[in-house]
């Protein structure tokens, strides 16, 4: 299926996703696999949406462009699903010039390579690989690749063109070391790789359906807040020696300014209205909304009057906090939800936060 996807939103470029569940590299902690049975897309389905007109919201995001994971609930170069990857970007290629987000832990390399040669250069985008350990993956991640396979991966990417993120996720001590990891983000850089991105390990209420043996593989079960913790804390240490590294409750603005750099076209990030402020204002200067409304619409204009229901795109915990708001559940377009974001100040709450001040009435001013 391909879908909307803007789960992540304002700190992922992608605004459609082509997916499935789970792939069968069967990682202890995914969460994907448990969600549904089926491992496979609907590659049939995915053709003829890339191929035909159609009316949903999502064909006409598609149409003017907008950039596509695979995926964020699967691995695109799994073996159930490498060719369904390969048939969707061969036709891909042929009709548009969407730009891809690859999520993946790598796969058959000669075949990757040849579904990278398939696309036009305007389809290139970003390829994730997660990478969570040096020493660990096959205790973690039996069926997935090892790690040469994913190092070569990221030197196969750069050479073509791609930007190279790599994913710490997740990133616990129960898997690795301090010291491992400073030597897997060494390796990966002198690899080629431009960014790294770690998230804690939790399990939350998915600690219930994992498998006796997966259970024994960890000897805790942090819930979100603790995961964000015990990854901050490794975080802090790695930052002092690696700038391109961040963490989900961290300062994103240079990854997604690393984001920014290799889309077109992206749904709005943060980072537009910092870099915004950067160019446009002086330190003391006051921000107005539609300094805001600018920024954060300039790269996807051309969708930000579209009726896509923009409540599904809240992140759930701040859904909980919103629900009770009957603007918000009335929300529909990305124009009304970033204009609502700036009504309620909950872009304070973000990543930007320290680089502004506000006064006793409400104004806004820029800090750099
Ligand atoms: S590669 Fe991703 S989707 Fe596949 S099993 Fe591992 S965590 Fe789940």
């Amino acid at each position: 299926m391909i879908t909307k996807f803007f789960d992540e939103y304002f700190f992922h470029p992608a605004s459609l996703e082509y997916s499935c569940f789970g792939c069968g590299y069967n990682c202890s902690y995914c969460f994907a696999k448990r969600t549904s049975k089926s491992l496979h897309g609907d590659i049939k389905q995915a053709v003829n949406f890339l191929q035909h007109k159609g009316k949903s919201q999502a064909y006409k995001i598609y149409k003017k462009g907008y950039p596509i994971c695979l995926s964020n609930r699967t691995d695109p170069f799994s073996p159930p699903n490498i060719k369904s990857t390969e048939i969707f970007c061969n036709v891909l290629a042929n009709e548009n010039d969407n730009q891809i987000f690859f999520q993946t832990k790598g796969g058959d390399l000669p075949r990757i390579e040849r579904i990278l040669d398939s696309l036009r250069n305007e389809n290139k985008g970003i390829i994730y690989i997660t990478i969570t350990s040096l020493n660990s993956l096959s205790k973690f991640e039996p069926n997935a690749p090892n790690l040469e396979n994913r190092l070569n991966l990221i030197e196969i990417a750069k050479g073509k063109g791609w930007g190279v993120a790599i994913g710490i996720n997740p990133m616990s001590e129960q898997i690795a070391g301090l010291r491992e990891y400073e030597e897997l983000i060494d390796i990966c850089e002198q690899r080629g790789a431009d960014f790294f991105l770690a998230a804690g390990l939790y399990f939350g209420k998915f600690k219930e359906k994992l498998t006796e043996e997966e259970k024994s593989k960890f000897t805790s079960f942090p819930n979100r807040r603790e995961a964000q913790k015990l990854s901050d804390s490794i975080l802090n240490i790695l930052q002092k020696n690696h700038k391109n590294i961040c963490g989900t409750s961290d300062d994103y603005i240079p990854l997604l300014n690393f984001y920014q750099k290799h889309f077109r076209k992206h749904t709005p990030l943060y980072s537009s209205f910092l870099n915004f402020c950067d160019k446009n204002l002086k330190s003391g200067e006051r921000i107005y909304m539609d300094d805001w409304e600018y920024s954060m619409l300039e790269r996807c204009g051309d969708i930000a009057d579209f009726d896509i229901n923009s409540t599904e795109f809240i992140f759930q915990e701040d859904w909980n906090k919103w629900k009770i708001d009957s603007e918000a559940k009335n929300l529909r377009t990305l124009r009304e939800l970033v204009l609502y974001l700036w009504k309620k100040n909950t872009f304070q709450f973000s990543a930007t936060t320290n680089n502004f001040t506000e006064n006793r009435n409400g104004e806004l001013f820029y800090k750099p």
